[in-house]
């Protein structure tokens, strides 16, 4: 017959085809056809590229697998592949560690700006308070009561009760119309 002929390989319930990516009907032209166009064909190829990239619909794939982060243990969901630290805090630790950031903080313009920003933090409201908080969490408290009660942290308070008496008497010397400091 002369219909058999013209498409002798497509079978009948294989003949409605839906394209991979929009669902549209699919005009064969020939058996294999899986798209209603090349366009729809070239759309899919970009979307299974970009997966292949690390484009994550959440809609499709749910959320990312957990990742721990290998600077502070702790667990996170990546918001990019490439993402491996939680933090850019804790990829600036990861990186000092490195011989580059090892290199790069061990010069002294770097330490010395270190160092002054340590004090500026240390100065302001915000570090006091945070000082503040440490000292009065009871694991420190009770290290520094251990600390006080060692023959180091003696000597260091006698020292240091040594220094305020001299100071006081010098600057009765010194001024002598003044006050004794109270302490
Ligand atoms: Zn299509
Ligand atoms: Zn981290």
């Amino acid at each position: 017959m002369a219909d058999a002929a013209l498409s002798p390989k497509i079978e009948p319930d294989k003949a409605e085809m839906r394209c991979k990516w929009c669902s549209g009907l699919v005009k064969r032209r020939h058996p294999k056809a899986r798209y209603c166009s090349e366009k729809c064909k070239q759309r899919y190829r970009n979307f299974n590229r970009s997966i292949e990239d690390g484009y994550w619909p959440k809609e499709m794939q749910g959320p990312r697998p957990p990742t721990r982060c290998p600077e502070c243990s702790v667990i996170f969901e990546r918001t990019d592949p490439k993402k491996v630290y939680c933090t850019e805090r804790c990829s600036c630790r990861a990186w000092r560690k490195t011989d580059v950031g090892r290199e790069y903080f061990a010069r002294n313009e770097v330490q010395e700006r270190l160092r002054l920003s340590a004090r500026r933090y240390s100065n302001s409201e915000k570090g006091k308070l945070a000082q503040r908080e440490r000292d009065s969490r009871p694991h420190n408290v009770k290290r520094r009561e251990e600390w006080s009660k060692s023959d180091h942290g003696r000597k260091v308070k006698a020292e240091c009760q040594r220094r305020r008496a001299s100071e006081r008497a010098l600057s009765l010397l010194l001024l002598p119309t003044q006050q004794t400091p109270e302490l």
